[in-house]
């Protein structure tokens, strides 16, 4: 489905229609995160992926909420932003055999993604005031306030070691 598909005509149909893109999305990084992990060699950016694997779950359980709260079906819409990200991450640590370098790439990866959750969440938020719901709004603001944390954390690990070691 398009962004400007006919299905949306309301801002609460582009409500409903963004937490679906949100809810794929989440789903998509749960299943990603693992293999970030794995491919991740320094223990501190392998630790921040389990973690935040954790953090993802409750995210999609916090949208799960929020779908209730506010009378929508809780599903996914595909989400081609995220797939891409992804996709672009794969293509350029397909090739990378250097660990520390791969640990570079796989932070830029995971901060785009980080950056892309912070969009939806904000205009989310923003949106969810507008319609008259800051219940829903201070749900997603937690979530928010969790990605916003993860982002810090990558870029500490970034400039206090990992790059200064790819750039040895
Ligand atoms: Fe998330
Ligand atoms: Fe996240």
């Amino acid at each position: 489905m398009g962004f400007f598909s006919k299905d949306i005509k309301t801002l609460d149909d582009l409500f409903v229609h963004t937490l679906r893109d949100i809810y794929y999305a989440e789903k998509k990084i749960e299943k990603v995160l693992p293999n970030m992990a794995d491919r991740a060699s320094d223990v501190s950016l392998k630790d921040s992926f389990d973690r935040h694997r954790d953090q993802t779950g409750l995210h999609i359980e916090r949208l799960e909420k929020v779908f209730e709260m506010y009378g929508a079906e809780a599903k996914t819409i595909g989400c081609p932003a995220i797939e891409g990200i992804i996709e672009e991450a794969d293509e350029v640590s397909g090739d990378i055999d250097d660990d520390k370098v791969m640990d570079a790439a796989l932070i830029a990866a995971a901060q785009a993604v980080e950056h892309y959750e912070m969009t939806r969440y904000g205009t989310l938020i923003a949106w969810a005031r507008e319609l008259g719901r800051n219940d829903c709004a201070e749900i997603l603001e937690e979530t928010l306030a969790e990605e916003r944390a993860t982002d810090q954390v990558l870029t500490n690990l970034a400039e206090s070691r990992i790059n200064l070691r790819s750039a040895a």
